[in-house]
Parts: C-alpha cells; sequence; structure tokens
C-alpha cells in the first residue's frame, strides 16, 4: 500500500514551519508552484495582480485551480489561506505592450520580445513582499524560469537573488524567494506536478490553467486550452508533448478525477 508523503510521519516532521505567498497568475507555472508550496510550507496564501491584461481569464482560472488543489489533498485544503487580488494597472498605464494592448506579438531589435512588461516582475515581487510583511508570511514563491523565458531579464536568477537581497534590507527583514521552476523546462514543470499531485494534479492544471496570451478559452486541445499559435500555446504544446511521450501513464479524454 502506499503511503502518501502527506500522510507519512517522517514527511510531516520534514513540513517547513515557514509561511508562504504564491505569486498566483492562474498559468501552468504558478500552478504548480502554488502545488509544491502546499506540499511544503505550513501555511500557504495566493497572490494575483490585474493589471488590465488581455487575458483576464487568466484570474478567472485561478479560484477553479485553488478549489481543485483543495479536493485533491485534503492536507492542502487544510494549509491553503487566503486568496489577495491587488489591482496593478499602474503598470499598463504606464507602457503599451501585447500583453495590455492589442498590438501583435513580435520580437524587438533587442531581441525581447513585446509581450516582455519592463520592470513588470519587479514590481510584483515587491508588491508581494509588502503583503507578506503584513501578513507575517516569510517566503515568496515565484514560477520565473530561465530555461523557457530567458529572453526576459525580470526572470533570471540573477535578478531575483539581487531583489531578495533588496527587499530584505528594505524591509529589514528576511524575505526568501524560491524559484522551484528556475532550471526546469515545460516537460519537467509537468513532471514536477505528476509528483506532487499524481494524475489529478496534471488533468486539473492541463484543463484549467492558462497559458495563451490572447485569452482564447474555447479552442481545447490535448494540453489544455488556448489558440495554438501564439508563443505561449507553443511552448505549452511541445512541453506537454515531450511529457506524455516520457510519462509512465497516458492521458486521454477521461473524465476529471479532481
Ligand atoms: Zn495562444
Amino acid at each position: 500500500m502506499s503511503v502518501h508523503p502527506s500522510d507519512n510521519p517522517f514527511t510531516k516532521a520534514m513540513t517547513d514551519k515557514r509561511q508562504a505567498l504564491v505569486l498566483f497568475s492562474g498559468g501552468q507555472d504558478s500552478s504548480t508552484c502554488l502545488a509544491w508550496a502546499l506540499e511544503r510550507y505550513e501555511h500557504v496564501e495566493t497572490i494575483g495582480f490585474d493589471y488590465g491584461q488581455r487575458h483576464a481569464v487568466e484570474l478567472q482560472c485561478r479560484g477553479l485551480l485553488r478549489d481543485g488543489m483543495k479536493r485533491i489533498n485534503p492536507h492542502w485544503s487544510y494549509k491553503l489561506g487566503q486568496d489577495h487580488l491587488v489591482d496593478a494597472k499602474v503598470i499598463g498605464d504606464i507602457g503599451q505592450t501585447a500583453m495590455t494592448s492589442e498590438a501583435a506579438i513580435r520580437i524587438h531589435a533587442n531581441g525581447l520580445p513585446n509581450t516582455f512588461v519592463p520592470g513588470r516582475n519587479l514590481l510584483f515581487l515587491t508588491l508581494a513582499a509588502a503583503m507578506a510583511y503584513r501578513r507575517g508570511l516569510q517566503v515568496l514563491v515565484t514560477g520565473v524560469c530561465e530555461t523557457d523565458y530567458s529572453g526576459y531579464p525580470d526572470c533570471r536568477d540573477d535578478a531575483m537573488k539581487a531583489q531578495q537581497v533588496a527587499l530584505s534590507l528594505g524591509m529589514d527583514r528576511s524575505i526568501v524567494i524560491e524559484t522551484p521552476l528556475m532550471w526546469i523546462d515545460k516537460a519537467m514543470t509537468w513532471h514536477m506536478c505528476l509528483a506532487l499531485g499524481g494524475e489529478p494534479l496534471v488533468e486539473l492544471i492541463r484543463d484549467q490553467s492558462h497559458s495563451c496570451y490572447l485569452g482564447e478559452r474555447h479552442i481545447a486541445h490535448a494540453w489544455g486550452q488556448g489558440c495554438g499559435h501564439c508563443p505561449a500555446c507553443e511552448l505549452r504544446a511541445k512541453g506537454w508533448e515531450r511529457f506524455v511521450m516520457q510519462a509512465p501513464i497516458s492521458f486521454g479524454k477521461k473524465s476529471p478525477r479532481y
């Protein structure tokens, strides 16, 4: 008989007593980070940012994902605390990019895609740290990744380390930034998801998380919903394809188990 990690007394004793705040957008990466944090920390809260992005649909997925994770694991249900939604529309007021306007997605001469919103991630982490300070939470968890999005300088490991120091000094309190996905690709992110919550978690994140830059939620693919041709959909499709080739089980169109 297999014992779930949360039921194992040794694993329970290993639970990190710190409390965490997960930057949770409703995408594949931040959903996996939420499950990772729920497995690891004693208490977990989530924060999302409304910055006038054209895929406001991503924010609507957040509630479905939180509810699904509570059903998947009773220990997670006990640990999952408040959700905070913060208005960050000021970022859209400052600069027009493909994420906040209807501009087409393209690459600038400096190699950065116009989906890059300057300073966005730095701002989000600062707002999250302010919320964590007020709530008495010690750890920020974010799904940034160098492997897939190296074009975004404020998602890189060095930027995260520098910001961790800046936030801890500026708030005179230890703020730790954890980045569980920093060095893994999209296929490995699915493997992590499978290890954390089994097939029900993979199916939940596949069906309810949202990655598409165009906010498309009405076209179903094997890897979830999306337009199928924007850079985020292409990345997600390729990651899923590699994952299902390597995974020990097959994911079909069965009825959801979450
Ligand atoms: Zn898309």
